[in-house]
């Protein structure tokens, strides 16, 4: 397929711009451009062709089945949209009177109440642009406590070996040492090893709560006791806030500061679909670390303040607006019976499939999970020699987006599902056969699937060279 600057032809441009109706000024010289913009031109039509063509060789929740684990790839209801287009929403700049906004900040200041509620925490700023952003703008507020204290022999953050990469990533770009602690037999923190750990040099620990097994930490109240006790603060990777949220809060299992992805538990697009936002709540405690642009009431009216000690600003004003929008109206839609079902649900569905599939394949730590579940395929790659990898390419030819692979590390030849509370049992029934169907395929014709996928628009992708070698910028 064609780069839409490839398709381009001079004079097919279909660019209609209104006529200027303010004054024109001349720009400095050395403001000005000195080369032609390179602008792709294309009718209507042929623009409309190229993005449907796009459009129908991407994969999205809108397009089938997307267990990806870990991720919450829900439904985006359609009434998050209408809101976020709504003129009043969108027609506004950043640098506007502030009364002139006062809507816009109320949206905001709502939207941090109802997090607030929902995950127990005292106050929240909206400015990180993803779960990883807010991990490190979290880790900054830990650190920007330690040395208000002064208390600089605190270096090291503890991590367990289920955590998300970005985890430990966070806590080095923030200037940490990591150390990471085995889980137990059950796939849990072990706290003994936590208590080894943990001493003087604790900044702090992250975790995830259920983790990335999809279980439920027993001994969460222990685990955070244990840190705070030995002096260190506690951060919660709220990707999993989904199989929680109505039931039970971070807040209250004693972690001192957290994100929120609203990509995943909130319903706003994820991934290629628009911006991602990680807002990040902690305690009345930390609250003067945040970020600048924090939303305060006074006496009806809303306006902007900035923290006294500030960590300083971690992304432009407050964040992707139009993204908090789209969360605002999610929780509005559903309420707070609303949000409980989804947790309830997304279990649910994710204990059906577990119980459907474990027929099959083997479940990780077999048992009632939270939201999601991880699969090995070990004893089939040993007896078939057929890989997560060959399944994941396998469910591509039949319409089925690949589970999360290769996560987490301890599991070997890993699958994590997570279907969602929107997915429907009819759909979880279509997967299930789709699962029996390749494990008959497995056992009967192992080679066939080193060979899939086999109806997507590219086979097997080299990824280690994507990776190492990535080449972001087309060239001529
Ligand atoms: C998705 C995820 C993250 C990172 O969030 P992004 O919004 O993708 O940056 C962190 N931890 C866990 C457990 C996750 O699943």
């Amino acid at each position: 397929m064609q780069l839409i600057f490839e398709k381009s032809k001079q004079g097919h441009g279909s660019a209609l711009i209104p006529e200027c109706d303010v004054p024109e000024i001349q720009l400095p010289q050395n403001l000005r451009r000195t080369t032609p913009l390179n602008m792709p031109e294309l009718s209507e039509l042929e623009l409309s062709r190229h993005y449907t063509k796009l459009m129908k060789r991407t994969f999205g929740v809108n397009s089938g089945f997307y267990p990806l684990g870990s991720c919450t790839m829900k439904y985006n209801p359609r009434i998050n949209e209408d809101m976020a287009n709504l003129n009043g929403f969108k027609d506004i700049h950043p640098l506007q009177p502030i009364e002139t906004v006062q809507g816009c900040l109320a949206a905001l200041h709502e939207t941090e109440q109802a997090l607030c509620l929902i995950t127990g925490m005292d106050t929240m700023t909206f400015q990180p642009a993803a779960g990883a952003h807010g991990e490190l703008t979290g880790v900054l507020l830990i650190k920007a406590y330690h040395e208000e204290r002064e208390d600089y022999k605190r270096t090291k953050i503890i991590v367990p070996d289920t955590a998300h990469g970005t985890n430990p990533a966070s806590a080095t770009m923030a200037g940490y040492t990591v150390v990471n602690i085995p889980s137990n037999a059950k796939g849990c923190v072990d706290i003994d090893k936590l208590r080894e750990a943990v001493g003087e040099d604790t900044a702090g620990l992250m975790l995830t709560n259920p983790n990335t097994l999809g279980l439920f930490e027993p001994d969460i109240l222990e685990i955070t006791r244990i840190v705070h006790d030995a002096g260190g603060l506690n951060y919660y990777d709220g990707a999993n806030l989904n199989a929680i949220m109505g039931i039970t809060r971070p807040g209250d299992m004693g972690f001192d500061v957290m994100h929120i992805n609203l990509h995943k538990t909130f319903s706003t697009p994820h991934g290629g679909g628009g911006p991602g936002s990680g807002p990040v709540g902690c305690k009345y405690f930390l609250a003067d670390y945040l970020p600048r642009n924090q939303v305060i009431k006074l006496n009806d009216e809303y306006s902007f303040f900035c923290p006294p000690v500030t960590i300083g600003c971690v992304k432009a004003f407050y964040g992707n607006f139009l993204v908090i929008i789209r969360a605002l109206t999610y929780i509005k839609t559903l309420g707070p019976d609303g949000i409980k079902q989804v947790a309830e649900n997304a279990v649910l569905n994710a204990n059906y499939l577990r119980h459907r599939l474990s027929e099959y394949y083997d479940v990780a730590y077999p048992g009632i999970c939270m939201h999601e579940f991880v699969l090995s395929l070990q004893n089939l790659k040993d007896k078939y020699g057929v890989s997560a990898l060959d399944v994941a390419k396998a469910l591509l030819d039949n319409g089925i987006h690949p589970p999360t692979m290769y996560f987490p590390l301890i599991v070997h030849e890993a699958l994590m599902l997570e279907p969602t509370e929107t997915e429907s049992k009819d759909a979880m029934d279509e997967a299930v056969a789709v699962f029996v169907k390749i494990y008959e395929q497995i056992t009967t014709d192992p080679e066939s699937l080193h060979r899939m996928p086999l109806t997507t628009p590219v086979r097997r992708l080299d990824e280690v060279g994507a990776a190492r070698n990535p080449r972001l910028r087309f060239c001529c």
